[in-house]
């Protein structure tokens, strides 16, 4: 198994549950240097509170966290207790390079490099999630530019920017809610968006929640790259969107045209004046561990049935397209494990 985040540690719990030993059956590396997976890397003002959403682990609720806590924290505390509870002996801070077909005696198998040895498996369950691969689009001129430019995996939270002109490009969730933090410190906020936000009022219910994720799962079904939950799902809104709204925080711009060295710049020759440009522009699956497999289609993605590589039985991609969300990431470590269980069913069970 690669990765102890949601994913892979509901995967770990699965196995476990399902009579894999760790260590013995099963090892679970992750390059991250302690429990929590992404969410010890996220911004301090990203609290508890704050996220959209988090879904407990199987087996072991995540209860009376203090919402005013940074989720980092938070999230961090309880990815530990449940390693500890349910003996995952997570090693780390284990880097995967690569994965690729064995040879000779090893040939059924897969090998996984590492900076802490090889290991050949029968199976594998990939819970790499995003945070490693952050998407920087590029623009003309932006290596000209001489304020700073930081992407969402970089952000610090919104002190830095008191008295700075800041452009905010990106209109999912990370986008809106680093506007809305850092409006009232900086000299001005500048929000633009390839395309037109999407605001969603009413409560996000089971039924659009499956719309969304069916969404998703055609496009890897088919081997395209997953789309962004937000760009299928739209901003939902409560108050603190609705009042930023409502003082021109949440005010979009289409996207810029180009870069200057002191801002960027529309063709219709309308500029702003910058210091700070955030790339609130989202993440790509951290898979390139995976190239030697060539298990991507041309179409840029890998194409999945269900959690399993439709190119290679023995690889399963957890917290991937449809998945990648904690409740999802959820059901596809469950779904990951009853499938490699067929599969290792006439075979001694070994997973990496
Ligand atoms: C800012 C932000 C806020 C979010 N808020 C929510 C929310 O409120 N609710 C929600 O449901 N979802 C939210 N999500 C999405 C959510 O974080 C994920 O769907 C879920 O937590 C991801 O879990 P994961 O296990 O797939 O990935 P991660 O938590 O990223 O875990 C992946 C693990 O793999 C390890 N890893 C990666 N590459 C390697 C490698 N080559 N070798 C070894 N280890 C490796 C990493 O160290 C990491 O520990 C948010 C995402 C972001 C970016």
């Amino acid at each position: 198994m690669i990765g102890a985040g949601q994913a892979g540690l509901s995967a770990a719990f699965h196995l476990r549950r399902a009579g894999f030993e760790p260590e013995g059956d099963f090892v679970v590396l992750d390059h991250a240097p302690r429990p929590g997976g992404a969410w010890q890397f996220r911004w301090p003002s990203l609290t508890y509170g704050n996220v959209h959403g988090m879904h407990s682990l199987p087996g072991m609720e995540l209860t009376g966290a203090d919402p005013a806590r940074p989720s980092a924290e938070v999230v961090a505390e309880y990815f530990a207790a449940y390693e500890r509870t349910f003996d995952l002996r997570v090693r780390r801070p284990v880097d995967v390079r690569r994965v690729s077909e064995g040879e000779g005696e090893d040939s059924e198998r897969l090998i996984v490099e590492t900076s802490d040895g090889v290991w050949a498996t029968r199976a594998l369950i990939n819970a790499t999630g995003t945070w490693d691969r952050p998407f920087w689009p590029r623009y003309p001129g932006q290596e000209t530019f001489r304020g700073r430019q930081l992407h969402t995996a970089q952000y610090p939270g919104p002190e830095e920017f008191a008295g700075q002109r800041v452009v905010v490009v990106g209109g999912g969730a990370s986008g809106t809610q680093h506007l809305m933090e850092i409006a009232p410190y900086a000299a001005s906020t500048t929000w633009v968006t390839r395309r037109p936000p999407v605001f969603r009022e009413g409560p996000f219910d089971e039924e659009r929640g499956r719309a969304a994720v069916a969404l998703v799962e055609e496009r890897v079904r088919q081997g395209l790259t997953p789309l962004s939950v937000v760009s299928v799902t739209g901003l939902p809104v409560n108050d603190a969107i609705r009042e930023a709204r409502a003082n021109g925080v949440l005010d979009r711009l289409p996207m810029f045209d180009r870069i200057t060295p002191t801002g960027v710049a529309w063709d219709d020759g309308h500029a702003v004046e910058a210091d700070v440009i955030l790339w609130a522009t989202g993440f790509r699956a951290a898979i390139d561990h995976l190239a030697p497999l060539k298990l991507r289609t041309p179409g840029g993605g890998i194409r999945m049935e269900g959690t399993r590589a439709a190119l290679d039985p023995r690889v399963h991609l957890v917290g991937y397209g449809p998945s990648a969300s904690t409740i999802g990431a959820n059901r596809a470590g469950r779904a990951a494990v009853r499938e490699i269980r067929r599969l290792l069913s006439r075979e001694a069970p070994v997973v990496a």
